[in-house]
């Protein structure tokens, strides 16, 4: 007879979305296993994730009240300002020009001395995550081992790793990322498509201080985001058409540099590339449904976006806050945390927040990925319309802050 591992909660999937629900849920009192396939002794480490994380003020509350920002906040950099440049590559090619319209968001306009978030680059993130699980007395993480089959049955669901052991747990959380084998075994049907755009990520060490200032300049190709780090460091996301990305992928040290000082200009003064590039094939992913019984998505399992406005991943902060507040009140009432009538609380809180951010970071992309005039002139106006008024400006601060909407208790501000 199989022996089974009893848990409260099954979280499939350990990465920034999986680890981060593991502590929120142990938080409030629910035992969890999580499982990944990848070996966490190696994802705080160099060659694991290229990336950074904007982490927007209001999920910089959620690892502050879960006590994981102490460790973060060393390697954070606060983003004082944003500036966003409808920067046309004709314009800063030919003449070295930064183009045309340009929007300013200052974090001093919300009042205080609050950052609008702060850049974190993921292998600290990541490792924060897993040594916190590793000291928790409530969470065991098993990995590397995969999952190979769930059933749900009336009183519980039986998740089967391929190693041969099996859990029994109340609910399972699906933190497997876009490819969700998870939501694809519910029969949950996704709206996909691919945006025939690559993600180059680079990390840049530079003259001067960027003083906490992100750029995004939105070229014909894509977004080409300079984002601040740490020690005159910044982390570039270069959105470029897919079928060109390849080739300035393969270009040697010097040539890079130099298409990137191209993108970047002057004002950093000397740059150089540092560590590895990396590159990310850009899709969108929404899950027409959040939950079936005894499973409820997470994270880019629930919604993958293009990272035009850096909000993937805030997001799935978001889930994992609200689903920790649904299953604390589900719990304290005796619910079965497992049961449709509980996750559908979820699903109704989650679902229609995080399309409407979706959609919008679509319809941005498409809308600035072009070079076509009429558009120009349409999105110039519609940005100079936003730099002129200042409710309209706060208002694109607290998205961006991710500080709008009904917040979750680890999320909401102190009263
Ligand atoms: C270029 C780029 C820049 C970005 N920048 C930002 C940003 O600035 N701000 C922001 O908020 N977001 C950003 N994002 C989005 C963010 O990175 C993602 O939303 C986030 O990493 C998703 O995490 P996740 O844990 O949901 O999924 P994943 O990282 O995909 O993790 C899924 C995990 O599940 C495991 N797994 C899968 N199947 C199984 C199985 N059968 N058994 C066991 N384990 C399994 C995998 O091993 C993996 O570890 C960016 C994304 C890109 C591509």
């Amino acid at each position: 007879m199989t022996e089974f591992e009893q848990f409260d909660i099954a979280i499939i999937g350990g990465g920034l979305a999986g680890g981060l629900a593991a502590l929120a849920l142990d938080a409030r009192g629910f035992s969890c296993a999580v499982v990944d396939a990848q070996d966490p002794s190696l994802m705080g480490g160099q060659g694991f994730d290229g990336r950074t994380t904007a982490i927007s003020y209001a999920s910089a509350r959620v690892f502050k009240r879960l006590g994981l920002w102490d460790a973060i906040s060393p390697g954070a950099e606060a983003i004082r300002d944003i500036v966003v440049t409808d920067g046309r590559a004709r314009g800063r090619f030919d003449d070295g020009a930064i183009s045309t319209f340009q929007l300013h968001f200052d974090s001093r306009e919300l009042g205080g001395d609050q950052p609008l978030g702060w850049i974190v680059e993921n292998q600290l993130l990541r490792k924060t995550l897993n040594d916190a699980i590793a000291g928790a007395d409530h969470i065991s993480m098993l990995a590397p081992a995969r999952r190979a089959s769930t059933r749900y049955e009336n009183a519980q669901a039986v998740t089967e790793l391929e190693d041969g052991r099996s859990l029994a747990t109340a609910l399972v959380v699906a933190a497997d990322g876009r490819f969700s084998s998870l939501r694809a075994e519910a029969n949950i049907k996704v709206n996909q498509w691919r945006y025939r755009q690559t993600g180059i990520v680079a990390t840049v060490v530079h003259e001067r201080s960027h003083q906490g200032v992100a750029q995004e300049f939105f070229l014909p190709s894509g977004p080409f985001a300079i984002l601040p780090l740490t020690d005159n460091r910044s982390s570039l996301v270069w959105t470029e058409r897919a079928d060109a990305a390849a080739a300035f992928l393969a270009l040697n040290e010097k040539d890079f540099r130099r298409e990137i000082e191209n993108r970047f200009g002057p004002y950093l003064g000397k740059l150089e590339v540092t560590g590895k590039r990396w590159s990310y094939p850009l899709a969108f992913h929404l899950a027409q449904s959040y939950i079936a019984l005894r499973l409820a998505l997470i994270g880019d399992a629930a919604h993958a976006i293009h990272p035009i406005a850096g909000q993937g991943y805030n997001l799935g902060v978001k889930d994992i806050a609200a689903l920790a507040d649904v299953l604390r009140d589900a719990r304290e009432l005796g619910l079965d945390i497992g049961s449709l009538g509980v996750l559908d609380n979820y699903q109704r809180w989650r679902r229609f927040d995080s399309a409407t951010l979706a959609l919008g970071t679509d319809l941005l992309n498409r809308l600035f990925s072009n070079d076509i005039g009429p558009l120009r002139i349409a999105r110039d106006i519609g940005m100079g319309a936003i730099g002129k008024v200042a409710p309209l400006r706060k208002i694109f601060m607290r998205q961006a802050g991710a500080d709008l909407g009904k917040l979750p208790s680890l999320m909401a501000a102190e009263s």
